[in-house]
């Protein structure tokens, strides 16, 4: 007695059987804070705000009967943005579709082609896979909107151009040595 959908509020217990999913057309949700993700973490701007991102997993499957698993992300993180180096909210809003193998040799040939190919042999974890499609879907140089970048802070306009502006790890900078 399982309902279609498995909405959690937080991380999910369980790996999941990625064909089965496929083969039922059921889907898996929940919502992770990004933050969570280690490899995730590294790209996002530090206490700047939220980073809650809605996933969902829903199996079918593709033209030629083979097990795609859809994989939709929305949601924001904070990045720090290239130009002006200040935090600003990336919106997310990615679906992506993962083809499934179901051994090391289809794996090689499915690889072959321009598709995304998930090894499904073993059961997965849903949050490895919004990991990777959060990692890959992340701008590499975040900036903000064309107009949109911050003027040099009002607050510290005076160091500002001098010194911190040079970088966003300033402020780290400042609390090591004093840690120390
Ligand atoms: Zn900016």
């Amino acid at each position: 007695m399982q309902s279609s959908t498995q909405s959690t509020a937080g991380r999910l217990p369980n790996r999941f059987d990625a064909l089965k999913l496929c083969a039922s057309g059921e889907s898996l949700a929940g919502v992770v804070d990004a933050a969570d993700l280690p490899r995730v973490a590294d790209r996002l701007a530090s206490d700047a705000g939220a980073a809650r991102i809605a996933w969902r997993l829903v199996g079918g499957s593709d033209g030629q009967r083979r097990p795609v698993l859809t994989l939709t992300l929305a949601g924001s993180v904070p990045l720090v943005c290239q130009r002006c180096l200040q935090p600003f909210a990336a919106s997310v809003d990615q679906t992506t579709e993962l083809l499934l193998a179901r051994s090391e040799s289809e794996l090689a040939r499915l690889d072959a082609d321009e598709v995304e190919v998930v090894l499904a042999t073993e059961r997965l974890d849903p949050l490895t896979l919004v990991e990777d499609e959060l990692l890959l879907s992340l701008p590499f140089s975040p900036r903000h909107a064309d107009g949109q970048c911050q003027p040099a802070s009002s607050a510290v306009a005076g160091q500002e151009s001098s010194q911190s502006r040079a970088s966003p790890f300033g402020q780290l900078g400042e609390l090591k040595k004093t840690t120390r």
